[in-house]
């Protein structure tokens, strides 16, 4: 047995800079209570099976694990989305794209939005969220991350459809006035790769070829075929790829293409 109080100390066991807030949201999970009840109740004892799992999950977030895998859960553009090993952990990053679209496109006009390499769901719920009147069409090559992003979209009442595809085979005849991807874009040898974190997400959803490129490329290349007129492809790319998406959106036929940085600074999204 032993107490939330000392259960919280056991933070000094993890080598993480959210080390206290690591803690907290296993114990959450483990408990079962939001974190306020932490401080509330700190001499309340946890049973010994609360114990054993507690420390399981210490165990593996000392090797590194994401808390996110460890608890079931991630929270984007504030809604709490399930995520498992099968795919990426949605990063705050990724909302940019979000909050560009819902900027240039208002609630009256009713679009049909088509999100490439959904994993969670995680843009297309959001849009969801905030556009109701959209279709909304996510897609996902792993069956996996389909399951999971319907059961997303199930607990949050939100109307989007999924479809296990390589990237457009399940919508071949259709039409988008917006397509939308955080697509793989690591270089194969990326050192960030093996960083923190990062190693225990799904590779396919990370690396794209050498160069990090090839997935971009054929979403490019393939996106002018299914999008209506005036449409738009929105892309999410690596902090140093602004010029060759650029490149690589005109080579395409794209015309207006702008780049966005992310909160860190960085270019991270181009659209065209
Ligand atoms: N931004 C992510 C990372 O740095 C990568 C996401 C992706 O490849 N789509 O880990």
């Amino acid at each position: 047995m032993m107490q939330i109080a000392r259960c919280r100390q056991r933070r000094s066991e993890l080598d993480s800079p959210s080390a206290e807030l690591d803690v907290d949201l296993l114990l959450c999970h483990v408990l079962d209570r939001p974190r306020y009840y932490l401080y509330a109740h700190d001499d309340i004892e946890l049973t010994g099976a609360q114990l054993r799992a507690f420390e399981a999950l210490l165990a593996r977030r000392a090797a590194g694990e994401p808390i996110a895998y460890l608890t079931g859960v991630a929270e984007f553009w504030s809604l709490p989305l399930k995520v498992a090993p099968s795919t990426l952990i949605p990063r705050a990053d990724t909302e940019l794209l979000v909050e560009w679209i819902l900027e240039k496109f208002s609630a009256q006009t009713v679009l049909r939005v088509l999100d490439l390499g959904t994993g969670t769901g995680a843009i297309a719920l959001a849009l969801a969220s905030e556009r109701p009147k959209w279709q909304i069409t996510g897609v996902d090559l792993q069956s996996a991350a389909v399951e999971l992003a319907q059961a997303n979209a199930q607990a949050l009442q939100l109307p989007v459809e999924f479809l296990q595809s390589n990237w457009f085979e399940a919508v071949s005849g259709r039409q988008f006035d917006v397509i939308v991807s955080n697509p793989p874009y690591i270089e194969a040898d990326d050192p960030h790769l093996i960083g923190p974190g990062v190693a225990f997400e799904p590779h396919t959803a990370l690396v794209s070829g050498d160069d990090g490129l090839q997935d971009i490329r054929q979403i490019a290349n393939d996106s002018p075929a299914h999008l209506a007129a005036g449409g738009v492809l929105l892309l999410e790319h690596g902090y140093r790829q602004a010029t060759p998406v650029a490149a690589i959106l005109r080579d395409a036929g794209f015309s207006g293409v702008e780049n966005r940085r992310d909160y860190g600074g960085n270019p991270r999204a181009t659209w065209g």
